[in-house]
């Protein structure tokens, strides 16, 4: 597709510099990557910072209202019975755990980064709560009747592994919920538009040296291609709009339109069934 740098290129992208790597899309399943794939020797190179410095004040409030669209089809596709159990991977600062809790289930989460646990620990405690990422984490196999990846498989490596650590602690029947970023997302086209006519190869897709550290966008295909692989079936999926930035105010309205239209969205959601 093009180079990305590691920093912004910014509306003046010519005169933008750094290290660059080139960024791939896979012509079958729409998978967009780096190529190579650029590794820090740390983690918490990336992910050591502390909460406060990540996320602004009202990050930290916590509504029933939230993950409360996810928790419904979980429930619907399940379907639902009180006690069922859930699992978070990535918890963040642990308030799906909470609404997860709120909504009836037995709610577990892992998340990787200290600083994040500390924070979530003083919130929900850490009797459910381990420090561990998904490629490390010990669960008893069919532990699980949900398990949630909000946010976390564009940052790992090998999201298929991931996922088939997630399906070996799934229960049969048993659903994951996986939010990514779309790989067919119409603002990244418009902006790589852009970065081509002001005669430069740059492209917007995926962040790997830079925040927010989004190594892969996903198709639709990329689930289908790899539900094969780690058996599993797509039982629903929605794209969603979200937010609009570097545009003028008065086009969001429009292009709002047209990518709901279009199912060219920020966001793509899979609910996948183990097989
Ligand atoms: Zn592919």
């Amino acid at each position: 597709m093009g180079l990305r740098l590691n920093g912004t290129q910014g509306a003046r992208p010519r005169e933008a510099s750094g290290i660059a790597v080139s960024v791939k899309k896979c012509r079958d399943c729409e998978l967009v990557f780096a190529d190579p794939q650029p590794i820090p020797a740390l983690l918490s190179d990336h992910y050591g910072v502390p909460p406060d410095a990540y996320w602004s004040a009202n990050a930290f409030e916590w509504s029933p209202g939230y993950f409360a669209e996810e928790i419904a089809a979980a429930k619907r596709l399940l379907p639902f019975r009180q006690g069922m159990t859930a699992l978070d991977i990535g918890a963040g600062l642990g308030k799906a755990m909470q609404s997860l809790t709120h909504a009836g289930f037995d709610a577990w989460g892992i998340e990787p980064s200290a600083p994040f646990f500390q924070r979530a620990a003083t919130r929900i405690g850490t009797e459910r709560l381990q420090l561990a990422a998904v490629e490390d984490a010990h669960f008893e196999a069919a532990s699980f009747d949900f398990i949630t990846f909000g946010a976390v498989l564009e940052h790992i490596y090998r999201p298929s592994a991931a996922l088939a650590n997630a399906l070996h602690w799934l229960k049969p029947g048993g659903i994951i919920q996986v939010e990514v970023p779309s790989s067919a997302h119409l603002m990244s086209k418009i902006f790589n538009l852009y970065f081509r006519l002001m005669g430069t190869n740059y492209v917007t897709n995926i962040s790997p040296m830079h925040t927010p550290f989004h190594l892969y966008e996903f198709g639709l295909t990329s689930f289908e291609r790899n539900g094969r692989i780690n058996g599993y079936e797509i039982v629903e999926h929605l794209y969603q709009v979200c937010d609009i930035y570097h545009v003028p105010k008065a086009l969001h309205g429009p292009l709002r339109w047209w990518m709901a239209r279009t199912n060219t969205g920020m966001q793509l959601t899979v609910y996948l069934r183990k097989v």
